[in-house]
């Protein structure tokens, strides 16, 4: 049986901690696909053409060190904008998405373009300062040496990046049920999520 859960939303909503969260709750697969453009991001900053460096990527590729680094972000949002890049990328998601077991995909277009059939969709979100603020927290941890200001200034800057290309921009699904976070801890968050997937089970298989 496959089974598609779809999550969108804007960086740092808290869609990679509640996809984890609900691939382990139904025991599905997950792909944060945000690290398939980061990837790609990494390669640009090492001086790789952004289509060859989408071409040639590899599941082991999101494994790389230093994805989650601040630059590659934005590096990443910036190939995001290229449509023949997110065109390359396409197969990768769908054959997941697609997998026997069920899987849990991540990102910006998961509900809108790679799986507008996906069976149960989410879009979570949450202010920009509460992004921001969870971000920065999440990087300082990490032993980065940011600012809040920065930090915030970041996720806006890649929050319209998202929201204003052309090719596959950030936005919900018509279908999908809206969790905004920005009032919620995680165990709420997570507890949210699970139910709207499970509505959308009740619903399909009555
Ligand atoms: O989710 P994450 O912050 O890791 O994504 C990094 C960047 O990759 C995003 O800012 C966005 O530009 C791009 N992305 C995308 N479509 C996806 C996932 C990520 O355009 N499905």
């Amino acid at each position: 049986m496959s089974f598609t859960i779809a999550i969108d939303g804007p960086a740092a909503a808290g869609k990679g901690t509640i996809s984890r969260a609900v691939a382990a709750h139904f025991g599905f697969a997950h792909l944060d696909t945000g690290l398939l453009y980061r990837a790609v991001g990494a390669r640009v900053l090492a001086g790789a053409d952004p289509l060859a460096a989408a071409r040639a990527l590899v599941a082991e590729d999101l494994e790389a060190e230093g994805l989650r680094a601040p630059e590659v972000a934005q590096a990443a949002s910036k190939v995001a904008v290229l449509p023949e890049v997110r065109a390359a990328l396409v197969d990768f998601q769908r054959a997941f998405a697609r997998r026997a077991g069920g899987a849990v995909l991540d990102g910006r277009d998961i509900g809108t373009v790679i799986c507008p059939e996906a069976e149960a969709k989410l879009f979570v979100t949450a202010s920009a300062e509460v992004r921001a603020g969870r971000r920065y927290l999440e990087l300082e941890a990490g032993g980065a040496q940011v600012s809040r200001e920065q930090v915030l200034a970041d996720v806006i800057e890649r929050d319209r990046r998202d929201r204003e290309r052309a090719e596959a921009p950030l936005v919900a699904a018509r279908d999908a049920v809206e969790i905004d976070t920005s009032q919620m801890d995680i165990d709420s968050a997570v507890a949210a999520a699970i139910a709207a997937v499970e509505a959308r089970m009740e619903g399909k298989n009555p």
